[in-house]
């Protein structure tokens, strides 16, 4: 027997029968006569590739095709060997393993913006048909990791970023907990090496200053479960591997310290009973942080993991993380979805956790078979394996990454922040979709702008990504302070009328002294302060002009309407209309000052504006400027006689005589008769009153008027 092969022979032979050994040994023959000849960069001959990829796998125990298809993985691909040999030879399913295997090696992946959807799907295929496709996979590329060394870098880089971007997160997924650990730790080390090396010495530092923390806890989580006598308990200290570390300091700009502010146990026990006992113990040791514990033995994971995780309060407040779960548990909680093929004979039956990660494999496998497109069934498997992301396209083809739930808002955002802050519209998969709408995976997604478009304030309630916030945040702030400028100005302006002057008329020098007495560096900033109402215009006019007279002019309250501010519908944030009355152009209104705010606009009936009516530094009057234009929202209550199609007649009336409803409500409704209420936008009072003519003629409305204020 060939050196190559003893090791893993040896190995094989604890668990697997002579017959399987011996189909084995023929699949290792069929690869060593096809690679002979060729060599790894590291020098050896390249059957030492396979056969460790196997070792690896035997370690696990798994079964004899899977330790076949590893064994052959790289001869369809790199050499003369086909398909219908291997068939033929060690039968279909060895044959399909390699060839799932060879087809996942041809997709290269530049990274994880590079997965688009055909690869993508080409590789769930192969999973699909048997996830021991990708556990070989996986194999190979665990021990291509550990070999890296030997590449050159360029290679090194390239396949350092697609085992952090693809295969680490799937090895996770399935609950392969090793494996992705390992391909963290190799990808991070190999893709950089400064900060791995960095990040290492930093831990073991920290573990040797921390020493006798650890091991007080770990005695008394000791005592602890000895005061419970739970039998046959393995407490294990539990540490972050150093890719994580790293992440975490980076996603959540932490320092090394804060993220290894954390101590983490694991507690083996015999059976589920134990596992509560355990926890009752540990919980009467320290205190737990309220709202952290997780019962994954109760409810598992999708993939079969499960475990009591629980936090408590350590010494000097530390928090310490605890998992508390069987051996069996631990076993599936490790190897995750191939703990399903490892060999039975080995003792191992985790028989409900396996059940559970075989249903998951056969709820991938009969969403393939229903799923009406594959479109569907993609994108429920990934978000099985990626379930934080969403993936979707430019009109040019380009892959764009968002948190799960972002909206084309972000997407814009995500292109440009020019792009986010003009985007008035958007096209998903060529359609006309809202800016509000979440983008699932393998959507084109257009944006469609307009020079001189603005962020809607409304998009803050929808938008999940930072940076399409802190855009929007920043574009309203500045807008506002230009609105608040030009708007305090006229406000000024306005009050200095009224008092027989303008701001023409103001010496610069009284301007100045003003601004020095208040403690504004410039007249935009007193503007800003006026526009924001944090400054009454008046008082300031009336400070002005006394500055200009050296005496004090006092005035009545009470301002005149003939001098009241006229609303052009141009000044942006700063005013906005009261939704108790819905003001249109023609109503009487006047205005108030909400503190921070801005001015808001009520009809001057409103009951609302008894309460500020003679309160001089709130209310201002105000008039519509006769140029105004825009829409401006209404409510109007229509009294019915119920008639088969009456609301569609209505709506229809509305809408000919060019008014928009933006709502309907039925507020009453007793069969016979309805009062229905329609929010509309309409131009002015000219224009409401020729729609509600309209509406009249219509035989069935018994009553028809603008919703009185409550
Ligand atoms: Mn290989």
């Amino acid at each position: 027997m060939n050196d190559y092969f003893s090791e893993l022979s040896q190995k094989l032979s604890v668990y697997l029968s002579e017959q399987q050994l011996e189909l084995i040994h023929q699949a290792y023959l069929v690869a060593e006569a096809a690679h002979s000849g060729q060599m790894r960069r590291s020098g050896e001959p390249y059957i030492t590739h396979p056969v460790a990829a196997s070792l690896i796998l035997a370690d696990m125990r798994m079964d004899a095709q899977s330790i076949m298809a590893t064994l052959l993985h790289d001869v369809l691909e790199d050499t003369d060997v086909s398909k219908e040999e291997l068939s033929a030879q060690f039968g279909q399913v060895v044959a399909d393993l390699v060839d799932g295997v060879s087809k996942l090696t041809q997709i290269k992946f530049e990274s994880k913006a590079e997965a688009q959807a055909e690869n993508f799907r080409k590789m769930v295929m192969a999973m699909i048909r048997d996830i021991r496709v990708i556990i070989v996979k996986l194999a190979d590329r665990l021990h291509n990791m550990r070999t890296l060394g030997a590449m050159p870098s360029k290679k090194r880089r390239r396949i350092a970023i697609e085992t952090l971007e693809i295969y680490a997160p799937i090895a996770n997924r399935l609950g392969m907990r090793d494996w992705y650990v390992e391909l963290e730790d190799l990808g991070f080390k190999a893709l950089y090496p400064m900060r791995y090396k960095a990040i290492s010495e930093a831990v073991l530092r920290l573990y040797g200053n921390r020493k006798e923390l650890i091991q007080k806890i770990e005695t008394s989580l000791h005592e602890a479960l000895e005061n419970f006598t739970i039998p046959n308990v393995t407490l294990l200290g539990r540490r972050k591997h150093l890719y994580s570390i790293y992440k975490k300091m980076r996603s959540k700009s932490a320092s090394f310290s804060e993220v290894m502010d954390v101590f983490g146990f694991r507690i083996v026990t015999a059976d589920v009973d134990a596992c509560y006992r355990v926890l009752g113990a540990v919980h009467r040791t320290y205190k737990p942080l309220p709202a952290r514990f997780k019962d994954y033995i109760a409810i598992p994971k999708a993939n079969g993991y499960q475990s009591l995780h629980t936090t408590l309060f350590g010494p000097f407040g530390i928090p310490i993380e605890i998992q508390i779960r069987t051996k069996e548990m631990d076993k599936v909680a490790v190897n995750g979805v191939a703990a399903h093929w490892i060999y039975k004979s080995s003792g191992f039956e985790a028989a409900e956790a396996q059940s559970r990660a075989k249903a998951w494999i056969k709820g991938l496998v009969e969403l393939q078979q229903n799923a009406g497109n594959s479109l569907e069934f993609i994108e429920s498997v990934k978000i099985d394996l990626f379930p934080e992301e969403v993936y979707v396209f430019t009109p040019r083809g380009d892959i764009i990454e968002l948190q799960r739930g972002a909206t084309p808002v972000d997407f814009a955002y995500r292109i440009h922040s020019d792009v986010g802050n003009s985007c008035v519209g958007v096209k998903i998969d060529r359609r006309l979709a809202p800016l509000s709408v979440p983008l699932l995976n393998g959507q084109t997604v257009e944006i469609m702008a307009a020079p001189g478009a603005r962020p809607n304030p409304a998009w803050l309630n929808f938008v999940v990504t930072g940076k399409a916030r802190s855009n929007i945040r920043h574009f309203l702030k500045d807008q506002q302070e230009k609105e608040s400028v030009a708007f305090g100005k006229r406000l000024l302006g306005s009050a200095l009328t009224e008092l027989s002057s303008s701001l023409e008329k103001i010496p610069a020098d009284t301007m100045k002294a003003l601004l020095q007495d208040l403690g504004y560096k410039n007249t935009n900033a007193l503007y800003e302060n006026i526009g924001f109402g944090h400054q009454i215009a008046e008082v300031v006019a009336q400070r002005l002009l006394s500055h200009v007279s050296h005496f004090d002019i006092h005035l009545p309250s009470l301002k005149t309407p003939a001098t009241a501010l006229a609303i052009k519908g141009t000044e942006g944030m700063m005013i906005f209309y009261a939704d108790c009355c819905h003001p249109i152009p023609g109503d009487a209104i006047v205005g108030h000052w909400v503190s921070g705010k801005g001015m808001q606009i009520h009809v001057d009936s409103c009951p609302k504006v008894d309460a500020f009516r003679y309160k001089f530094h709130e209310c201002v009057p105000l008039c519509w400027d006769e140029h105004i234009q825009g829409d401006f929202v209404v409510e109007v209550i229509i009294e019915v006689n119920n008639q088969r199609g009456v609301l569609g007649v209505l709506a229809s009336a509305i809408a000919s005589a060019e008014a928009n409803i933006d709502d309907v409500h039925v507020d009453e409704d007793d069969g016979a008769y309805t009062k229905l209420r329609f929010v509309m936008t309409v131009r002015d009072r000219v224009h409401l009153a020729r729609v509600m003519r309209r509406l009249k003629t219509n035989t069935a409305v018994l009553r028809i008027y603008r919703k009185k204020y409550e």
